[in-house]
């Protein structure tokens, strides 16, 4: 038995490596260990197939990209210049899969948290804001360290 793998573990291994490794992804990975919390990573049997997943609290993290799911009035969330008619109906989807996920999470008695790609630059911001999940406490103020966008819900563009 020298390969206990079967082919479709394997494969699957690869994706998890290659859908897991971004850097903002670690870096709360990182602070969530360091708080103590015990995690899974990417567990394909629940909507969206959520980034961290705390079973015991019944908790999942998604760690967005500000662009790829337009972090609302966040200046990295901006609309190419260029083909508006395919970015925008494609950010736009993109936005609507992301509430469905939590509204179906939410539904089956699970709490999610979004923690985007700009608020990891600020590792107090992270640990701040699992702490707050974790310890149900009323959510903190959205903090963006990018400084933010003025026009929420309008384009800026890239
Ligand atoms: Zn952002």
């Amino acid at each position: 038995m020298a390969d206990r793998h079967t082919q479709e573990q394997r494969s699957h291994n690869m994706r998890r490596i290659r859908s897991g490794g971004t850097g903002p992804e670690l870096r709360v990975r990182r602070i969530a260990h360091a708080l103590g919390f015990r995690f899974r990573l990417h567990r394909k049997d629940l909507p969206g197939t959520p980034d961290l997943v705390f079973p015991r609290h019944r908790k999942a993290v998604f760690v967005h990209g500000c662009f790829w799911h337009q972090h609302p009035g966040c200046r990295y969330a901006c609309l190419p210049a260029t083909r508006q008619d395919y970015w925008l109906p494609k950010l736009a989807r993109n936005a609507e899969r992301d509430a469905d996920v939590r509204n179906a999470l939410e539904t089956d008695g699970w709490q999610v948290l979004e923690i985007w790609e700009c608020q990891t630059r600020d590792s107090e911001l992270v640990r701040q804001l699992l702490w707050h999940f974790f310890n149900a406490l009323p959510p903190l103020q959205p903090r963006m360290p990018c400084g933010g966008f003025p026009a929420a819900g309008s384009y800026k563009s890239c």
